[in-house]
């Protein structure tokens, strides 16, 4: 059947729209006995869609001041023109959520003064559960009288049926992601005017028009988000070959650059590369361009590492009103550079060129812009280009970043030193994702002999075989399809080695999965590494990311209670959630208002912990004033005897680790905090299922 699009409403469930009206909904669990992160179906009447639209960062699109205010002015000021040239404005809004547009459209409408003229309001929304709380929203403002709501995705909306053959004249609509257009944004416009609107003069939308730009930079920081790097600069046996440098493909790489951008140097100046009308899209080539912009001037000297995407709105024809993601680096204004509007659900759009081009101040390159109906491409050099190629992931941007990372290297290498000091050790087995530490061992150890488990994602297993027979020197080990006997005889092994890592793992005890494993196999003469595991956690008062989960209440003055409602009752009777963030990209008060706390330690050589639950009560003390609005929680390894390895940070004020995502809690009710207070936890670990829950008691 064909798809038309995929939506993710959190980084956890898919809901696939098929090509009628009906929706299919999957989930993700991780089973940590398989290690298999599964897609479980689940029938729409079953399934909590409220859960999911907790998970969402639904709410924080409503905290954006900048905005809510920007579309409210286009739509005043679009109605105010077009109500003195008509008898009869007909609104569609595309995508209305809560409905907040379509009664800002009302609220516009009621406050001109032209009597003459009558207005309708026509509002769709494709996720059904959204489609019932805009009706609940629009209901207690009082205005399901001026707009109708209709539960369909606006390029299945019927003219004769659902508007009555009364065609549209303003197009309102927020259906933008980071890219701009990955939400289907193009097809969306384009089917509306075909089907649905008066004639292209009399029509208005908005926003009108869009621009995306892109700036060159020089970044090693985000280059270690791309690019595996060798083991050492010299004498190496092992190489990575230039076809295994990429493992995280050329797909987009989207994050808050505002937070590192310390760690970027522009090289040019913002260049405009694709402007869309969205009155006049051209649907012939399925929305797809490329272009070649020359003489792109650099300014400074250095490396384009990448290049960062962002876009600006022309919210009114006129483009006197703008709305946009220009990174706050960008800002001529010092004043606007630090009061730039924070906001997650439209980050920046990191791309990388396929080769890393060195340049001198004054040179002009040429740049190849691409893009099809959701994603771009950008590529630079001296013409002809190659062609472009979205090549896939096989490793998560933070993975390759791990592989990278010269502290975690130095850690497995002084861990590596210390096991294999041992003269007992000879035999090993390697279990897990992580490139990393199969190369170090085969690099630096040629007497250990290492068996690996070969990883469940092939494609990873292929790179790892590539990677190996590129070597320059005859290499000690085996890769065996599964620990079955036939394959591994584990009286003969020493000692068991994980990073750990698993490309399908979500939470930080989800890389635990090696524990489970080996649990049948693993007997008291073989050693561990690491040998620990504890999960650690610290209270902080984070500076933005709370708002992702805080109520909205008012937004431009209308009550959408009923939105928080519906949240908070889904978050009612279930543990508190804990989702995957990478805490790099959220700054947070210094001083923390916490010390680091130890939750739960597991000795992962004792297998007899197998079918416990390990509860904990305890104290968080806090040390400084503040609010508590979050709790960071992660996992730290014992390698060896006094070398930890942190996926979070060692030290309360550090910066957190860039290669591994962290957990999260926010608190829905954010707590102010004395110094000398304290928040009661309970936090378990469920060794069976390998799951980590937590609540605050008070
Ligand atoms: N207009 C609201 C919500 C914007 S979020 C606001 O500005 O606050 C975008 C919403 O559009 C999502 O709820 C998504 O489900 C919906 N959506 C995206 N494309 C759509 C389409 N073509 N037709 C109907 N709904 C769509």
């Amino acid at each position: 059947m064909f798809l038309k699009r995929i939506v993710y409403f959190s980084r956890k469930t898919l809901h696939l729209y098929l090509q009628s009206s009906t929706m299919s909904t999957f989930t993700s669990r991780i089973n940590m006995v398989t290690g298999n992160n599964e897609w479980i179906f689940v029938d729409d009447d079953d399934f909590d869609y409220n859960q999911e639209l907790a998970r969402s960062a639904f709410a924080d699109m409503l905290h954006d001041h900048e905005r809510n205010i920007q579309y409210e002015q286009a739509i005043i000021k679009t109605i105010q023109t077009l109500s003195k040239s008509t008898k009869k404005i007909h609104v569609l809004d595309i995508g209305t959520g809560t409905g907040l547009l379509s009664m800002m459209a009302a609220r516009a409408f009621n406050q001109t003064i032209n009597s003459s003229c009558s207005l309708r309001i026509t509002a769709c929304e494709v996720f059904q559960p959204m489609a019932k709380i805009a009706k609940k929203c629009i209901e207690k403002n009082a205005l399901s009288h001026c707009i109708r709501v209709i539960d369909k995705r606006s390029t299945e909306l019927d003219l004769e049926n659902d508007l009555q053959g009364d065609r549209i004249n303003i197009i309102v609509a927020e259906v933008f992601d980071t890219e701009l257009i990955g939400e289907g944004a193009l097809r969306t416009f384009s089917e509306a005017c075909k089907h649905l609107t008066i004639d292209n003069e009399n029509l208005r939308i908005i926003p009108a028009r869009a621009t995306i730009y892109v700036q060159l930079v020089q970044s090693s920081f985000l280059q270690e988000f791309h690019t595996l790097k060798n083991l050492s600069e010299t004498n190496q046996k092992i190489k990575i070959p230039d076809g295994c440098r990429h493992l995280a493909g050329n797909t987009i790489f989207d994050l808050n650059a505002n937070e590192i951008k310390n760690y970027i140097r522009p090289l040019s100046k913002p260049i405009p590369v694709f402007d869309f009308d969205f009155k006049s899209l051209n649907d012939k080539t399925n929305f797809t361009k490329e272009k070649i912009l020359e003489n792109i001037q650099c300014d400074y000297d250095g490396q384009i590492d990448a290049f960062v995407m962002w876009w600006n709105l022309d919210m009114d024809e006129q483009g006197e009103i703008q709305l946009g993601t220009i990174p706050s680096w960008c800002y001529d204004d010092k004043e606007k550079e630090q009061n730039v509007q924070w906001r997650e659900h439209w980050i920046h759009a990191i791309y990388y060129p396929q080769q890393p081009k060195i340049v001198k101040a004054k040179d002009q390159v040429s740049l190849y812009c691409f893009h099809d109906e959701y994603s771009l491409y950008f590529d630079v050099g001296i013409s002809p280009f190659p062609p472009k190629s979205f090549t896939p992931a096989f490793l998560s941007r933070s993975a390759v970043a791990g592989f990278n990372n010269d502290k975690r290297r130095n850690k497995y290498i002084q861990a590596l030193e210390k096991s294999f000091s041992n003269p007992s050790i000879n035999r090993c087995l390697y279990i897990g994702d992580g490139l990393l530490l199969p190369l170090l061992i085969l690099e630096m150890y040629p007497n250990i002999e290492l068996i690996i488990l070969q990883s469940s994602n092939i494609h990873l297993a292929h790179t790892l075989e590539k990677i190996l027979t590129n070597s320059s020197k005859q290499l000690n080990y085996r890769i065996i399809p599964s620990l079955d006997k036939e394959n591994i005889d584990f009286q003969t092994i020493d000692m068991i080695l994980s990073e750990p890592f698993f490309t399908k793992s979500i939470l930080p005890w989800d890389n635990l999965h090696f524990y489970y494993l080996i649990q049948q196999y693993h007997h008291s003469n073989i050693k561990l590494f690491p040998s620990k595991a504890r999960i650690r956690c610290i209270a902080l008062e984070f500076d933005n990311l709370y708002k992702i989960r805080s109520p909205v209440n008012q937004c431009c003055q209308f009550d959408l209670t009923p939105f928080d409602e519906q949240i908070l009752q889904a978050s009612l009777n279930v543990d508190a959630t804990i989702e995957p963030q990478s805490l790099f990209e959220y700054s947070s008060k210094k001083p923390t208002l916490s010390s680091i706390i130890d939750l739960i330690e597991i000795d992962l050589e004792k297998i007899s912990q197998k079918n416990k639950i390990e509860t904990i009560n305890l104290d968080i003390p806090f040390n400084v004033d503040g609010i508590c609005n979050g709790i960071a929680f992660w996992i730290d390894y014992q390698l060896e005897d006094n070398i930890w390895l942190t996926t979070g940070i060692e030290n309360e004020n550090d910066s957190w680790a860039n290669y591994s995502k962290q957990g999260v809690h926010l608190l829905l009710k954010p707590i102010e905090i004395k110094s000398g207070m304290k928040l009661s936890i309970n936090a378990a670990f469920d060794f069976q299922k390998g799951q980590f829950s937590f609540n605050i008691i008070s």
